[in-house]
């Protein structure tokens, strides 16, 4: 499937917060927001903002989420037709769904940096689910399912270097994980309280029912 790969820091600077796409940089002073912490362009600097309309509301709160999960248009919409026809609230269905995504798993159990650098580890074939390797970042994950890095690659450098990064991330309650053995477990669902992602879902399915 395909990603974007345009600057990623335009994209915090569009929604006007920091959406955690560049690993390390997003910590550090460097990153854009602290510099530029203007809309992206050249008239982004310095002029008055418009009021949004509700349909520019909601359509920002989508292209968050896209962005912050690294999902195109298309297969988000994808996400939003599967978590509609299935029984429950559609909003917190849909954000289930994106976060039980390979790639945000193992950013979320601080393998990595960031989706963008777990989607490259996954590619590469670093990662194995249920003992099988996955190359498919956005591999649906269900409760049960057990998340390693393969082997041989414990000790790779890069891997061992981002799973220090495991230290700044918060515990999510819906995994449970094995530090040594750099393996983790999905053992629920998370709850909508247990995505720590900053989306008000409901606007999404507002736009998407209209
Ligand atoms: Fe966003 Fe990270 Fe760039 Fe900051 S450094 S603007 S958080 S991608």
């Amino acid at each position: 499937m395909a990603v974007y790969h345009g600057p990623k820091c335009k994209l915090c600077r569009r929604e006007g917060v920091r959406l955690y796409l560049k690993g390390e940089r997003c910590y550090s002073e460097k990153c854009a927001m602290e510099v530029r912490a203007h809309p992206p362009g050249e008239h982004g600097q310095g002029r008055r903002p418009r009021r949004p309309t509700p349909y520019g509301v909601q359509l920002r709160e989508k292209q968050k989420a896209r962005r912050i999960y690294g999902v195109l248009e298309r297969q988000f919409r994808n996400y939003f037709g599967k978590a509609a026809r299935r029984q429950g609230v559609t909003g917190e269905i849909l954000l289930q769904m994106l976060e039980m995504r390979l790639d945000n798993t193992i950013y979320r159990l601080g393998f990595t940096a960031s989706r963008a650098a777990a989607r490259q580890l996954i590619r590469h074939r670093h990662f194995m689910v249920n003992g099988k390797i996955t190359d498919i970042p956005s591999c649906a994950l269900k409760e049960g399912d057990v998340i390693e890095i393969r082997p041989k690659d414990k000790k790779m450098s890069a891997i061992k270097d981002t799973f220090e990064n495991r230290r700044r991330m918060e515990d999510q309650p819906w995994l449970e994980i094995d530090e040594k053995e750099m393996r983790a477990r999905v053992v629920q669902t998370p709850t909508r309280d247990q995505i720590p992602a900053p989306i008000q879902e409901q606007l999404i399915v507002e736009l998407y029912s209209k």
